[in-house]
């Protein structure tokens, strides 16, 4: 198997899930293949990273475009940041850490968790890919995190080299789990980055019973319906998000019933303050992410 396949066969599991791609150079060929105003492709010293094509506008969803730009060469593949969208109109955010553990010890040292998303293994540290609200606006800037993340933020017109591709020190770029998608940007991280916590405050908590899904078959439903109870602000979408997620793995396998999962996730969503529609929105999220799997 040539190498570069890699990179070719990753491309087409990305663009089947609405991954938007582009070619970018290898460092498996003699000279570098990226473009870009000043730069000489005989003496780059930064191979493997840069774009073929004009990133921002050209990229593709499209297999068959993936194979002519694959087929040939080696290529590496680029990930168009700002021109994907998740099954809710969500935008990309790429969180960039420089080195293992960059991220968690910037969200743990500002009070918070960093919960399991796709994550994509770059040789020295890793690319976390989040779903931040279309309504956010974001760009490839660190806000409120300069100087508190050891890596960088791609959110804007940007492209992040993806799985499959070959990094310059022989390490291949690697998805860590195939079946995890990109999950729900935290709000603490939304609002670091836009450094606008003012216009994200929480909606007023609903003080009533919670009812707690009953039944045996129902262990599960309860600690994940627990999960989501335990949020502390600034975290309540996301842990909706993976929780209602990982309910609804549930529900496929015939555990639990789906309608009873959406009921019981928006009832504790609401139960942290969250309001239905917002509830609604993030469990249908969910919901589709798994479908499309
Ligand atoms: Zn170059």
């Amino acid at each position: 198997m040539k190498p570069w396949t890699q990179a070719r066969d990753s491309a087409l599991w990305l663009v089947e899930r609405q991954f938007a791609v582009s070619p970018a150079d290898n460092p498996l060929t003699e000279r570098c293949t990226g473009i870009g105003r000043g730069h000489d492709p005989a003496a780059c010293e930064d191979r493997g990273k840069h774009p073929c094509v004009p990133f921002s506008r050209v990229h593709t969803t499209d297999p068959k475009q993936v194979q002519r730009w694959f087929g040939g060469e080696a290529r590496n593949v680029a990930v168009a940041v700002g021109d994907v969208r998740g099954p809710a109109g969500e935008r990309l955010l790429v969180m960039d850490s420089d080195r293992v553990g960059a991220i968690e010890d910037t969200a743990a040292a500002l009070g918070h968790p960093w919960l399991p998303t796709m994550r994509v293994n770059t040789g020295k540290g890793y690319h976390d890919y989040l779903w931040a609200p279309p309504e956010v606006q974001l760009g490839n800037g660190l806000g409120a995190l300069r100087g508190k993340f050891d890596g960088d933020v791609r959110a804007g017109n940007a492209y992040v080299i993806g799985p499959g591709s070959l990094h310059a020190s022989g390490a291949v770029y690697e998805l860590v789990d195939p079946e995890q998608p990109p999950m729900a940007a935290p709000e603490w991280l939304l609002d670091a980055l836009t450094g606008c916590s003012k216009q994200r405050t929480p909606e007023p908590v609903h003080q009533r019973p919670l009812r707690m899904p009953a039944g045996r078959k129902s262990a599960v439903l309860t600690g994940l319906v627990k999960t989501v109870l335990d949020s502390r602000e600034g975290e309540r979408n996301s842990r909706l998000y993976w929780a209602a997620a990982r309910a609804f793995e549930h529900a496929r396998q015939g555990l639990v019933d789906a309608r009873a999962v959406a009921d019981a996730m928006v009832d504790a969503a609401k139960h942290i303050g969250l309001s239905e529609a917002e509830a609604r929105r993030t469990v249908t999220s969910a919901y589709r992410s798994g479908a499309a799997r």
